[in-house]
């Protein structure tokens, strides 16, 4: 009997099914997985993508937080400055409440200072200074430094100074003007200072001689301290009140009044005289009078 013979074939088919069997089941693990990290790449896709629009929320809150503080900033400068300029106001108003605004006043044959008027502070001045040591002058105490300097620096340059006279009160003001009356008659009015008289009552105002006029007025025109005067007093704020052919008053080369060293050379440099300008310009120089 013949035993039926299995074509070796057979196993050979077997084996292949089997391979490819788990070759497929392989194949299905691997895709699995590999669906799976593809899921996964997926997810971490959308996180970061959610992780930015979160980080692009942020950089613009923290743009719009820059300009708001920026604009804080600003407004805090502007008004630090609006302070500054109030806190100038009102140094600058209460510099002016603490400066006589008669100080810079013009006077004339119809303006003039109150007789009751007296400076607020007069100091007196030294005996070196004075033509006549018997006569005690006094001079506003704030001008008196201005006075000081202008003196000894005229001595520097050999121009000798001397005060003829300060301050003067109405009272001794209407002595004088009673005396030069007895001496010159009616002239008087002219000569002794309708208007001056103001400027001395101030007490800001000194009347000059100096060496070789033996200690008069008279002549101090021609004097190398009226010359050294109209070219340096500016520098002090010293001011001739009644220059040459003057539409106020007579001529008066010895007569000097304070008005600030701003003021003074401005006066100077403009090549006009401290009647010739409106009383509003001149104002605006009180609160820097004594700087
Ligand atoms: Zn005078």
């Amino acid at each position: 009997m013949e035993k039926p013979r299995i074509s070796p074939y057979i196993y050979f088919i077997i084996i292949l099914v089997a391979a490819l069997g788990y070759g497929f089941y392989l194949y299905q693990k691997q895709s699995d997985h590999v669906s799976e990290l593809l899921e996964l790449a997926d997810v971490q896709e959308r996180k970061i993508a959610q992780l930015e629009g979160i980080i692009e929320t942020q950089a613009n809150y923290s743009n719009s937080l820059a300009t708001e503080l920026s604009a804080e900033k600003n407004r805090n400068e502007e008004f630090a400055q609006q302070i500054g300029e109030i806190a100038g106001t009102v140094g600058t108003l209460e510099k002016l409440s603490q400066t006589d605004e008669e100080l810079l006043q013009k006077y004339s044959k119809v303006y003039f200072l109150n007789e009751h008027y007296t400076p607020s502070h007069l100091s007196q001045l030294e005996n070196e200074y004075l033509y006549d040591e018997n006569q005690d002058q006094y001079i506003h105490s704030r001008v008196l430094p201005y006075l000081e300097d202008m003196i000894l620096d005229a001595k520097d340059d050999d121009v000798t100074l001397y005060i003829r006279s300060a301050y003067r009160s109405f009272g001794t003001q209407s002595q004088l003007k009673s005396n030069y009356s007895v001496t010159y008659g009616s002239g008087a009015n002219t000569f002794s200072a309708d208007q001056g008289y103001s400027e001395h009552q101030l007490g800001t105002t000194v009347d000059f001689t100096t060496t070789g006029i033996n200690g008069g007025l008279t002549g101090f025109q021609n004097t190398k301290a009226y010359e050294w005067l109209r070219n340096n007093a500016h520098k002090y704020g010293f001011v001739l009140s009644y220059p040459p052919n003057n539409d106020y008053y007579i001529f008066e080369p010895w007569h000097w009044r304070f008005v600030g060293v701003d003021l003074a050379t401005h006066l100077h440099g403009g090549d006009i005289y401290f009647y010739d300008m409106e009383q509003r310009e001149i104002d605006e120089y009180l609160v820097n009078i004594f700087d």
